[in-house]
């Protein structure tokens, strides 16, 4: 499993601090420390350059679901390869996992999501959205119809465009926003950081009310559509209320404004189904784009999924005025859509939405345990999208001093006991391989709580609790 070295690990380490650029990097630590090498990866674990194993708690980065090291997915992609590496989907060209691969996923798809248009990544796919929705109302001569909503806390995408539609605010740092007046917020559902005195039940009120206040603020006759991860990721696992999509929808609905989930992390399984709006959240969106999933990562590829509603308005001759003048060299790259069958294929054959909707419910009770621990303020998320969030006080929820850096201590604690969790700010999320068994829950989760303690106390030594 351990690849065989031909290299030398010095020189690859030098090698990246040098030239590699890397993205989302503390360049401090970075320049210290250097980057940890992956060499070898099979399973839900993965080997760095000095042999050592990890359970992988993170999925790669939330993505890798069918797990690391298939040999029939390298195979499915080498056989692409060699018998027709690629052709461009531009016009009236195809390939035949293109086509294969954009009728299994309508197939999987809810409602009359029934078209495909391919990318290669998550921020590509909301990118192309925008893009879409834009041209839908322009040729339906609603061309006041611009501005896109979004959340607080929302993750898009890295792209200009995406990175200013996400509602992270640490993203925003040092850069200036698109648009423009295009993109504007509501908050971010999240009901551990409700407003104090306030239900689950009032803030679901407070949400839609606002979502609808919004709207009006802006001119229904201004607004295109409203994009939504059905849980949000980066910006803290944010599972919303009870009832929170479908009633977004219905707003939506009401005021002709599209609606978009981003599904590029919940969908292929992260939730137990192949996507979560309808299965999940009992609605159906205009657009769906997904990513990550769609290929396991083993090749960079995404869908944006849209309604036959859409498409018959997109899909417009040339010679009735502009044409649909969007797309990528790699939109339905052969290989990468050799990828994404066969990555389905797996996931149906061994039934991996039925294992993550039946284990699911025990990681999300054993980690829950980890409430009782010093430091943890709240544990959220659903089946193998999960997260503690770390405070300094558990009654007032005030978090601990950023220069403390809480996830990172956490998470290199794990690291010491062989396995991988996200850091993100005071987070640690979970979003490890759909193929865990209940035993591999336990390893991580237990190494998970003792390296919360192992902080906890040395922050108590240190005086900082
Ligand atoms: N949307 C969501 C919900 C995401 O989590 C991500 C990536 N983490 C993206 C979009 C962007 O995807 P990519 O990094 O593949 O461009």
């Amino acid at each position: 499993m351990t690849a065989r070295p031909n290299y030398d690990l010095t020189t690859i380490r030098q090698q990246d601090l040098k030239h590699h650029f890397h993205p989302f990097t503390d360049f401090a630590s970075f320049k210290d420390t250097g980057s940890m090498i992956f060499t070898g990866a099979e399973g839900a674990y993965v080997v760095d350059g000095e042999g050592r194993r990890y359970l992988d708690g993170i999925g790669g980065l939330w993505c890798v679901n069918i797990g690391y090291g298939r040999e029939e997915m390298a195979e499915a992609m080498a056989q692409q390869a060699r018998q027709m590496v690629y052709y461009s989907s531009f016009g009236h060209h195809t390939s035949v996992p293109a086509a294969q691969l954009a009728a299994k996923i309508a197939e999987l798809a809810p409602g009359s999501l029934n078209h495909v248009f391919y990318g290669s990544g998550g921020s590509v796919a909301n990118d192309t959205a925008v893009r879409m929705i834009h041209f839908y109302f322009n040729r339906l001569g609603q061309r006041s119809k611009k501005k896109i909503i979004t959340r607080h806390d929302g993750y898009h995408g890295s792209t200009y465009l995406t990175m200013s539609m996400t509602g992270v605010a640490f993203d925003h740092i040092g850069f200036d926003l698109v648009g423009d007046g295009l993109i504007h917020r509501v908050s971010s559902p999240n009901t551990y950081r409700r407003p104090e005195g306030m239900s689950e039940a009032e803030f679901l009120e407070h949400l839609i009310g606002e979502f609808r206040a919004k709207i009006e603020e802006l001119g229904a006759e201004n607004v295109a559509a409203f994009f939504a991860e059905p849980i949000q990721g980066a910006g803290g696992v944010v599972v919303p209320p009870k009832g929170y999509h479908r009633r977004m929808a219905d707003v939506c609905r009401e005021f002709g404004v599209l609606y978009v989930a981003d599904e590029v992390v919940t969908a292929f399984g992260r939730l137990g189904h192949f996507f979560a709006s309808e299965s999940v959240f009992d609605m159906v969106p205009d657009i769906i784009t997904s990513a990550k999933g769609l290929s396991s990562a083993y090749a960079p590829l995404s869908a944006t999924i849209i309604s036959d509603e859409l498409y018959d308005v997109l899909s417009v001759p040339q010679a009735e005025g502009a044409m649909f003048t969007h797309g990528f060299t790699y939109s339905g790259h052969p290989v990468c859509c050799a990828a994404g069958l066969k990555n389905i294929e797996i996931m149906e054959r061994e039934d991996l939405c039925g294992h993550v909707r039946e284990v699911g419910p025990y990681f999300e009770t054993r980690l829950k345990e980890l409430q009782a621990l010093p430091l943890v303020g709240d544990v959220r998320g659903s089946h193998f999208m999960l997260c503690v969030e770390n405070v300094a006080d558990k009654g007032t929820k005030a978090l601990l001093a950023p220069e403390i850096a809480i996830g990172k201590r956490i998470a290199s604690e794990c690291q010491k006991r062989g396995v991988l969790v996200r850091p993100i700010g005071h987070l640690n999320v979970l979003s490890p391989p759909l193929t865990l068994t209940r035993q591999e829950i336990d390893v991580l989760v237990d190494a998970l709580a003792t390296s919360i303690s192992v902080v906890a106390d040395d922050l108590t030594r240190e005086g900082v609790r």
